[in-house]
Parts: structure tokens; sequence; C-alpha cells
């Protein structure tokens, strides 16, 4: 995909990429990266951090339990004493609404404070052996390469950091190019904490640098990926050559499917949050919306006036409920989905003027057959589309190759948990749009990734088993 960096730091341009506000269009600051002809000091730099990463690992994973859990908590403190300056600082660079960018640098607080139980918990298990006694230890990897992308800069960050640190690696952290501004600042407010500068470095450059240099070098012994399909298949490749351990976290096109017995008032109602939040932006957004037919009409009746209700305007003011999307070129990517010909039953509205805005937009392909049915466009544009019965609705939401959330809305418990337990999804809804409980698993089925990243096992993801035999015999 070609985005505005690419534009910006191709050819013999200098190595800064310009971050825009995405609601303005004004220049919010100039982050030194990675030009073409800058490559090669940007891959010894990025060499230099790994190698530093990797020395201070010894000592990192030294450090008593109780003290590292009490250095995460003191990072979790001062993340908090800043939480209105980071937010503030995502609503200028992403164009997240104030209210979403509180809860997500609350999300990083919360992360570090869940995670800091980690290192007086890693606990090993003694096993009944002949012959001896056998213990399993749960050793950390060493460094870790945490890749995130633009759309969640700063939770997608702490869901790999949190408890890559806790469970004693170091990590190499590499934001998406178009949003470095929150991760920059975590690093200070790790250091400010007393984290150690080599344990902890955030790396902004380009991902076929930099973060390629995490997939190739081998000292980073584990990439956590969240990104594109398309993206996250190459970094698998990459990791492949060096049995490099891998977790991926991919897109979604996640059906909201609506049975006829619902609270269809309040199933209508919360629509458009489910797909709309983060203008669309969000690996979770319900964009395709499955409704039993005997209600679909009405159903439809009472989506409209939910959507034309959506806030969109100033991210900064606090009753905004969506902001723009986060460049022009993806706004260009998302405005292909929506020409003359698209089949448009109403959209909300949005400001004119200088911004990436796009409205919301409800659309009614006449079968899955239609790309906005199955694509991920990563917008304001959600596809409604009936069904027939249960057996019908199952097979549509899995008419996909991803698998990552998706809601149910019934008042027939029995059938909520039959069509939770039929659709390839690993997180799912029912009668609610969560997808992300920090307590709880995360990750996606088929295409929409591998591995599980939050919830109580997270922490084991970034260890490997170590099991120790000693002979009691004479
Ligand atoms: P992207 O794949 O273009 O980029 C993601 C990150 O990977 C960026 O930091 C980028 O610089 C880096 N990257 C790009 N090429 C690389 C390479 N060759 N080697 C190493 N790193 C490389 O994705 P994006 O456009 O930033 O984000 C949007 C996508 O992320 C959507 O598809 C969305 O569904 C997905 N996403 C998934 C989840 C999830 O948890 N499943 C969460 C958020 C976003």
């Amino acid at each position: 995909m070609t985005t505005d960096f690419d534009a910006a730091a191709g050819g013999s341009t200098p190595a800064v990429f310009d971050v825009l506000n995405p609601a303005t269009e004004q220049l919010v600051r100039t982050v030194e990266l990675t030009s073409a002809e800058e490559t090669d000091a940007a891959i010894a730099r990025a060499h230099a951090a790994i190698a530093r990463a990797h020395a201070a690992f010894g000592a990192w994973r030294a450090v008593a339990p109780g003290d590292r859990a009490r250095l995460l908590r003191r990072f979790a403190d001062t993340v908090e004493a800043d939480l209105e300056h980071l937010a503030r600082l995502e609503v200028t660079n992403s164009g997240h609404t104030i209210g979403n960018a509180r809860w997500e640098a609350g999300n990083v607080r919360d992360v570090l404070d869940y995670y800091s139980a980690t290192p007086e918990r890693l606990i090993g298990r003694q096993i009944p052996v002949p012959g001896g006694l056998n213990v399993t230890f749960h050793e950390p990897l060493g460094v870790v390469g945490v890749i995130v992308p633009w759309n969640f800069p700063m939770p997608i960050a702490g869901w790999g950091f949190a408890p890559a640190l806790a469970a004693g690696n170091t990590v190499v952290l590499k934001p998406a190019e178009l949003t470095p501004l929150t991760a920059l600042r975590l690093a200070e407010l790790a250091r400010e904490a007393g984290i150690p500068e080599d344990v902890f470095q955030v790396l902004p450059g380009k991902g076929g640098v930099v973060g390629q240099r995490f997939v190739d070098h081998p000292l980073v012994r584990k990439i956590v990926f969240t990104g594109s399909t398309e993206v996250g298949k190459r970094i698998m490749a990459g990791c492949a050559a060096q049995v490099k351990r891998v977790t991926l976290e991919l897109g979604g096109k996640n059906a909201n499917i609506v049975f006829a017995d619902a609270d269809l008032e309040k199933a209508a109602a919360t629509a458009p949050y489910g797909v709309f939040d983060n203008a669309g932006q969000d690996c979770c957004a319900r964009s395709l919306i499955l409704v039993q037919q005997s209600v679909h009409e009405r159903f439809m009746e009472l989506l409209e006036p939910a959507v034309k209700g959506v806030v969109v305007g100033d991210p900064g003011a606090e009753t905004t409920e969506m902001g723009p999307l986060i460049s022009a070129a993806h706004h260009a990517k998302v405005s292909s989905y929506v020409t003359k010909d698209t089949p448009v039953a109403f959209r909300g509205s949005a400001p004119d003027g200088p911004g990436y805005w796009f409205a919301p937009t409800v659309v009614t392909p006449a079968s899955l057959a239609d790309p906005l049915a199955t694509d991920e466009i990563f917008g304001p544009v959600v596809a409604v589309v009936p069904f027939t019965d249960e057996a019908d609705a199952i097979r549509m939401a899995n008419h996909t190759d991803y698998g990552l959330s998706g809601s149910i809305w019934t008042r027939d418990a029995g059938r909520a948990f039959r069509v939770a337990r039929g659709v390839e999804a690993g997180n799912l809804s029912i009668n609610s749009h969560s997808s992300v409980r920090y307590w709880t698993p995360f990750g996606g089925f088929k295409q929409s990734g591998l591995g599980r990243e939050l919830g109580p096992d997270a922490p084991a993801a970034f260890t490997e088993t170590k099991n120790v035999f000693l002979s009691t015999e004479e």
C-alpha cells in the first residue's frame, strides 16, 4: 500500500517526516526518519539499538521479580500523570476523539498495572518423575521486536511491551510512520519511571527498513506484529528463516448479526458505534451487519436516525463521537469504495473544508460477492445484508478469510451461544460490541492472526518453557 509517508520519504527527500493533523492538515511536528538515501544509516542505528537491547537483557532479567514489578507499576504511574498530555498528543497526531484518546492512554496504564503482577507469579511446575526432581522454568526470550500500526498507536504498543518487559525481555518498538508521537513519549515516561534506556527503546522509521531489521536480526527473538494481513504474511515468512517466534494481529471483516428476536432498538442504536468508532479504522469494526430478513426493513428504519445522529467533527471537542480519517492516502482508499454506482442507503454528516473527513455511510450490497461485504475497508462504511435463519447467519459471517471479532444480538441465550460457537472468530460479543478487555485474550482465527495478546496467558507467549531434571539417585 502506498502511504503519504512513502511519498514524503521517497527519492531524495531528507530524513524527516511531517506529521500532519488529520482534522486540519496542519503541520504538528517534523520527525526524523529514514529516507531512501539514509537507509544504510537507519539500518546501522537499528542494529546498534538491537545490540544495546541484547546487552541490557542479562541485567534486566536478573532484576529481582519484586523490583521489576515495582518499576512497571511506576511506569503505569508516569503514564497516569501524563494521561491528558498523551491523549491530546494522540488527538493531534491521529485525529482520535479526546474521549477515545483518554481511554487509550488509560489502557496503557491499566495494562502495565495488570502485567506488573507477572514477575512475581511466573511460576513453573514441579512434575513427578521417577529417579529425581523435575522442575520447569519460564525463561525470557531476549530482545522482542514490537511493530505497531497507526490506528491505535498507544494500546497496541502496550499490549506488546508490557507483558514482554514483565516476563524479563527487553523491547525495541517501531511505531507506524504516521503516528510516532505517543510512542516516543511513552519511551520518555519509561525512563522517568526508572526503566533503563536500553531495556525499552522506541525506533521510529519505515516498515521496510526498521521493521524489516527486527525480522532479519538474529538477536531479535520474537516479533509482535499488528497491521495488515498482507504485511503480516511477509513478516511470518521472514521469521520462518530463523524459526523466530511471532504473534500476528491482522485485519478483520467482522459481522454484527441481528436476529428477529433481538432488542432491535438497542441493536440499531449501538450498531453505528460498533463500526464507526475511530472512524472505522478498527480491526474489530463490525462493518458487515447481517439482519434477519423478517426485521430487515424495521432495522433499517431504526438505523437511519442512529447513523445520522453520530456526531462527526473536531476530535478535540468533548461531545465529538467520530473524527477524520488518518491521512489523504487513506481517505482516497476508503473513497474508492463509495462511487456513484455504490448502493448507498443513507449517510451521516461530516465537516467540509480541510481535514480527511468521511461521513458515516451505510451500503446495501446485493450479495456477499460484493467487495463492500468482504473487504476490510477500514473506514466508516458499513454493509447491511439480510439473512434467513441461524445456519444462514453463521455461513454468511464465516464467508471471509478473516476471523477476528463479531457481535450477536438475540434474546435467546441458547441461540446466542450456538452462534458464538459457530462463528470462526476470536472475539465475540453478545448483545454488545466489546472486543478488547485487557483481562481477556485477544486475537484472530484464520487470516486475522496467529497467537493471542492480553489476558492472563500473554506473558507465557514471551517465554520459553525450560525443563530441568535433577537425579536423586545415589
Ligand atoms: P501495515 O501492515 O501497513 O503496517 C503496520 C506496521 O508494520 C507499521 O509500523 C509499518 O511500518 C510496519 N511494516 C510495514 N512493512 C513492513 C515490513 N516489510 N517489515 C516490517 N514492518 C513493516 O498496517 P497499517 O496500515 O499501519 O494498519 C492497518 C492494519 O492493521 C489493518 O489491516 C488492521 O486491520 C490491522 N490491525 C489489526 C489489529 C489486530 O489486533 N488484529 C489491530 C489494529 C490494526
